[in-house]
């Protein structure tokens, strides 16, 4: 394998002459939600009857909001719910329990979300960002670049329409309610940093200030953004953290993960354990096994013992089979080489589960989002 340097683009994106998506009701915190109503001339208190059709009815239509009197309704609703999503393809898996939709963005850009029912669960796979400047090889979404970074409101109505549709019954399985969020759809998170927490904030404040999710529910992924990691810990919101490692050893991971220049694997566990220390949340280290690539042996017991070196009980480890990308060289793992993998990083006492590749039929499977309309 060559190495191939790559330009990372960590910094926020020019706006360009297309400028910011338009300030929706979901971008407000709760104090601005109130000084915006009242500046349309309203009262306060429609401030709390929007959030609660928003957050509580999942719905932004006029005409559901009938405890609003009719005369200011549209207008409201107008000046308070741009369209910030359109869908333009939804494709479905596994029963029509998957379901991938890919959203045009009101410049153009696009974004694709995944929503996965389980038997006990429903996740919302989430882009944080239109593309992505990590660069990572094997990732569909890192050939793309960077195209720019989504608004609160453009995270959060992936989130409200996934959940409305799971409230409808739209998904095979009878309603249910939207349990987890997966910061793991096409972007880095800390990369948009302040919006993604302000998402965070707004999927974890009670209802009708927010979806009032559990942040346990909430798992934001990282190249390891170290820096930004230490500023999550100390965030007091416990959300999971995942980390893509992909490799326990610098030269490999400098390949795979072209960010591992900037900040090592050293640096990245470090950071990693401190906040297991700072909220007592167990991390999760991702691990894409490509055959031949950094699925040997050793390199399992590497991880086990690179891990334990920082502690017992503060980890677990997530391999996920390597999914096809177009035009990747790299291919999934033999299974008897998988199941050893495992059974190694099992042996040095790390829980582990391997991923499965929900959606992978559909392009909807880790490292596949790529926003393609056909
Ligand atoms: N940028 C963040 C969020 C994306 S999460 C991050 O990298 O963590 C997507 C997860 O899928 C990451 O762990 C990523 O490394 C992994 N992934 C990317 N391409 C993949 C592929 N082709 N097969 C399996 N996993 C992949």
């Amino acid at each position: 394998m060559t190495t191939t340097p790559v330009a990372l683009n960590l910094s926020t994106p020019a706006r360009g002459a297309r400028g910011k998506p338009p300030k929706h009701f979901a971008d407000l915190t709760p104090a601005e939600r109130v000084a915006k109503v009242v500046e349309l001339g309203e009262k306060p208190l429609r401030a709390k009857q929007l959030a609660t059709h928003y957050f509580s009815h999942l719905t932004s239509d006029p005409s559901a909001m009938t405890d609003l009197p009719a005369s200011s309704r549209d207008a409201l609703v107008e000046a308070m719910f741009p369209e910030l999503l359109t869908p333009a393809r939804t494709l479905r898996a596994d029963g029509g329990t998957t379901v991938k939709t890919l959203w045009h963005l009101f410049d153009g850009a696009k974004v694709e979300s995944v929503l996965m029912r389980y038997a006990n669960r429903s996740t919302l796979c989430v882009s944080s960002q239109a593309g992505c400047g990590m660069a990572c090889p094997f990732c569909a979404t890192g050939q793309l670049g960077l195209t720019r970074n989504l608004s609160p409101a453009e995270i959060i109505e992936q989130v409200r329409s996934a959940a409305r549709s799971l409230a409808a019954g739209e998904v095979p399985g009878g309603d249910t309610r939207l349990s987890n969020v997966v910061f793991m759809g096409m972007g880095e998170p800390l990369a948009n940093y302040k919006t993604v927490m302000a998402t965070v904030r707004a999927l974890t404040a009670p209802t009708p200030e927010g979806f009032g999710m559990s942040a346990r529910n909430i798992t934001v992924s990282t190249v390891g953004l170290a820096p930004a990691m230490d500023r999550l810990a100390a965030e007091g919101i416990p959300v999971t953290l995942a980390l893509s490692l992909h490799a326990p050893d610098d030269e490999l991971r400098s390949e795979l993960v072209p960010m591992n220049e900037k900040f090592s694997v050293k640096q990245v566990l470090d950071s990693a354990r401190r906040y297991f220390e700072a909220t007592g949340r167990r991390v999760s280290i991702e691990y894409a096994l490509m055959r031949d690539i950094n699925d040997q042996a050793w390199r399992a017991d590497l991880l086990g013992t690179e891990l334990n070196r920082r502690g017992r009980g503060w980890v677990h480890c997530n391999p996920i089979p390597l999914n096809p990308t177009p035009g990747s060289k790299w291919t999934a793992s033999d299974p008897a080489v998988e199941a050893e993998f495992v059974a190694r990083l099992r042996a040095h006492g790390i829980p582990t589960t391997v991923r499965d590749t929900r959606g992978s039929d559909i392009d909807g499977a880790c490292g596949q989002l790529a926003a393609e309309e056909d």
